[in-house]
């Protein structure tokens, strides 16, 4: 995505990670007069070595900045503004993020902007793969793999499919979905919203400036979504199409027990069976599918494409994607589990779990999953949550104290082929990695290539 928008204006970029750096060199190359600065030296070296203007913005002068990019990772209030969010409010410069200056960019297109506090990776890659299988020029972005300024520009009937953080949100005050889909509203980074109301009110951006052309898309099953829905609603504004795995709803589309009713006028009734599909195991999965459904049947996707775009979908990487299956087991690599409620998901979707869990242990432990426990067959523990982990385990399900990965997948894996029966070697660690790894990714590669290593 080539800039113009921006030509001989003055643009200060600050936080040079990947997107920082793209909407920095897309403006260079507009020809914007582009100023960067990142409080880390490996972003800094970075732009130099790209041959933008680095300068510390502490001791810079901004009466020639028109606007700041802000990278969504610096705190704009909550807990307390980063200095160079008070400088460019003093300076009276407005403060943006990548999505503004993308949607100032970009000629053509469609929006389909996706948040909510957990499930909006899935939904959008769902949603994007929907869209390519039936053969739309679409493009995925945002929260999720490519930063926005490197996308392409797409045809008049093309879809961006853009994952949206509540940072970028707040960062982007043009927002205008044509369809917006918000999946649920749990507590998370209250420390930078300041409470709940905070960031409740960040993430209904996602349905800012919509109207009556346009669709908002609402699970009803989270209360606070509900709540969106009857303000939607009462301001008779984005038409509303209401998803649900708890009940059949009216003009919406739901999945009670993974039956999918598309009850939307378009969908007429149509039904298909989800239960089957390994990529989207589970009541969540089948939340993102509903919502993914109601997406695409919206751009006017028909049954044939949409049950196809469901089959041929195949999960994303660390989320309980399946990495192998070798006789009775599964390998399930959860890794992005990193807390107590995501790795509630995976143990409430399997049967017959030999259990991998344990790292750097949140608030809380593993105490909220007793009543899954009768779903383990074994589990065993790994960093420094170990003792922890075994207190909760102890006399409600057996373990073994294994430390190392390593040593677990072996264990796991023979205890589970001994089973017999169907088995799953589960790795859901309810825990962060940083013990042991550099991050979910590497914990979740690393798994992968001890499962491919098994009995070589
Ligand atoms: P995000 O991009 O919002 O972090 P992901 O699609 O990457 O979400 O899923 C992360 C984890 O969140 C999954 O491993 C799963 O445990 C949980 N999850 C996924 N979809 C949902 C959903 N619709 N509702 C609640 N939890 C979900």
């Amino acid at each position: 995505m080539k800039s113009h928008a921006y030509q001989n204006k003055g643009v200060a970029v600050f936080g040079l990670g990947k997107s920082g750096l793209s909407t920095a060199q897309r403006l260079h190359d507009g020809c914007a007069n582009v100023r960067v600065w990142d409080d880390r030296p490996a972003g800094r070296e970075a732009a130099e070595n790209a041959g933008l203007d680095v300068q510390n913005f502490q001791t810079a002068d901004f009466s020639n900045i028109d606007i700041l990019v802000l990278s969504p990772g610096v705190p704009l209030t909550h807990p307390a503004p980063h200095p160079v969010v008070e400088l460019a409010n003093r300076s009276n410069v407005d403060i943006v993020g990548d999505v503004e200056i993308f949607l100032n960019e970009k000629t053509a297109g469609k929006l389909v902007g996706i948040t909510g506090t957990n499930g909006k990776s899935t939904t959008s890659a769902l949603t994007h793969h929907m869209l390519a299988d039936a053969g739309r020029d679409t493009a995925l972005g945002g929260n999720i793999g490519t930063p926005v300024m490197d996308l392409p520009q797409l045809n008049a009937d093309g879809t961006y499919v853009l994952e949206l953080s509540s940072y970028q949100l707040d960062l982007t005050p043009s927002w205008k979905a044509d369809i917006a889909v918000i999946l649920n509203v749990t507590p998370d980074h209250l420390d930078r919203h300041g409470d709940m109301a905070g960031y409740t009110a960040v993430k209904e951006k996602i349905f800012q400036n919509q109207n009556k052309a346009d669709v908002a898309i609402i699970n009803i099953d989270d209360a606070i979504c509900k709540e969106i829905a009857s303000k939607i609603e009462a301001d008779n504004g984005a038409k509303l199409t209401p998803i649900s795995v708890e009940m059949e709803v009216e003009a919406g589309v739901t999945a009670v027990g993974g039956i999918l009713v598309d009850n939307t006028k378009l969908g007429a009734g149509w039904t298909f069976d989800i239960n089957r599909l390994d990529a989207l195991r589970g009541k969540h999965n089948w939340q993102n599918a509903c919502a993914a459904v109601a997406v695409t049947r919206a751009l006017g996707l028909s049954n044939a494409e949409i049950a196809k775009g469901l089959k041929t979908f195949g999960g994303l990487a660390h989320r309980m994607e399946l990495v192998a299956k070798r006789n009775n087991v599964r390998f399930i690599n959860d890794s992005k589990a990193t807390n107590a409620e995501a790795a509630e998901k995976s143990l409430a979707s399997f049967e017959n779990i030999f259990w991998i869990c344990g790292g750097v242990a949140k608030a809380g432990g593993i105490e909220s999953l007793t009543p899954l426990f009768s779903n383990i067959r074994h589990a065993y523990l790994i960093g420094t949550a170990s003792k922890e982990f075994a207190a909760t385990l102890d006399g409600q399900a057996s373990y073994t104290v294994c430390d190392a990965l390593e040593v677990a997948v072996l264990k796991a894996a023979e205890a589970a082929e001994l089973f017999g029966q169907e088995a799953t070697v589960l790795l859901a660690p309810a825990a962060a990695s940083f013990d042991q790894f550099k991050s979910f990714e590497s914990r979740g590669n690393v798994f992968r290539d001890l499962v491919e290593g098994l009995g070589k």
